[in-house]
Formats: C-alpha cells, structure tokens, sequence
C-alpha cells in the first residue's frame, strides 16, 4: 500500500504490482516480508531504498535492488515526513515478518497484512489512530505449527479485538484471502461491521490501499 503525505512511502511490493514501481514512483520502499505477493515487484528491480530486514534482505539478495537499506526490530527510520519503527510479527518461519508503525504529523498508522500476532502488542499498538490488518479470514484462524513455531494468518474478528483493547477507532482491511473475496461485498461489510462493534471503523479495502496522512 501507498502512503503519502507530500512524499511517497510504499509497504509491500507484490508481485502484480511487478512493471509499476517506476509510475508508482515511490520516494521509499518497506518490505514486511519475502512472500511473493509481498516482496516480487522488487524482480524488475529499482533505485529507490528498500528496507527490509536482515532475513528479507538475504531472501531477496537475487533481485536487481540497487540500495537495500537493512533495518532491526524496533529501530526507528526517519524518510522525509515519516517516522517508520518496524517491529516483529508471527506470521511465517522461512520468511519472517515485520509490521510497520508509521507516524507523521499527528496521525499514526500500524500495517500487518499478514499476521497471527505482534510480539511486542502493548508497545506496537498504543497511541495508533488506523490499524491496517490481514483480511485471510473472518472469524477461522488459519494457523499451522511446526515444533514449537506458528505460521499462518489469524481472524480479522481477533484484529479488531485487538483494537478495541487499545482504544484504536479506525481499521482497514487488506490482503483478502478466498472466504473474504467470495462474498458479496455488502454481507463481508455488514459482517465486518458486527465484528467491529459501535467503537470501530472498519473497511475492508480489495485492491491495494492509498492512504494519505
Ligand atoms: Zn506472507
Ligand atoms: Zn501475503
């Protein structure tokens, strides 16, 4: 998805949108994770700074990315208006994830789109304005283990719950698995708008997501 707010800040870089990062001229690139529809527009390769962490970066090293920009859990990048913290999420093992915090001027936006959980909630999700979650399924987790690890997706139903804990009113829905795009679009809204309660704006968000700050 887009952020813009005078410059231009993408998260994510997804193999469809291979062939449109040069008109989508992004001033900065974040990556959450190296899943293909995540991370394989990079394939066409760029000049702007990507940042990726550690892991993403050695699963990405093969694509022709001229300025990779390494980053840790809980840093803090400064990009022109934004100040970007990344921060671990349960999500994959081969390919391990991070969210995004991004804040500029007053407002202040977290982006997980695939995710079974935040490591750190408490100091992740406090003071945040728009959640930005994981749109695989409603209300079934989809969550496999192998030893002692998880991957997969959890519920949009335990997203917003999420919110509701920390007081953030405003959710977007991203990255929508089967169940959701199989629905008509009214029943998914008028279920996630039960899901969502009186407290929370929520919308579910079916191809890419420009938000501006
Ligand atoms: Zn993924
Ligand atoms: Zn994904």
């Amino acid at each position: 998805m887009l952020i813009s707010h005078g410059k231009r800040l993408l998260l994510d870089a997804g193999q469809t949108w291979k062939g449109k990062l040069r008109t989508l001229a992004p001033d900065w690139i974040a990556i959450t994770h190296a899943h293909p529809d995540h991370a394989f527009a990079l394939e066409e390769g760029t000049d702007v700074p990507v940042y990726v962490s550690e892991e993403s970066r050695a699963l990405l090293a093969r694509f022709p990315v001229r300025r990779f920009r390494v980053f840790d859990d809980g840093d803090e990048l400064r990009l022109g208006p934004f100040r970007v913290r990344p921060y671990d999420v349960v999500h994959s093992i081969r390919a391990p994830a991070v969210g995004f915090r991004v804040t500029a001027d007053r407002t202040t936006v977290v982006y997980n789109p695939d995710i079974i959980s935040i490591i750190d909630e408490d100091r992740v999700l406090t003071g945040v304005d728009v959640f930005i979650g994981d749109g695989a399924s409603l209300t079934r987790p989809i969550v496999r283990r192998r030893g002692t690890a998880l991957f997969g997706h959890t519920t949009v139903r335990a997203q917003l719950n999420w919110c509701k804990r920390h007081q953030i009113h405003r959710a977007y829905i991203v990255h929508c698995g089967k169940q959701l795009v199989t629905m008509k679009p009214a029943e998914l809204q008028r279920r996630v708008d039960e899901l969502a309660g009186s407290t929370i704006r929520a919308i579910v968000a079916r191809d890419g997501l420009d938000v501006e700050l």
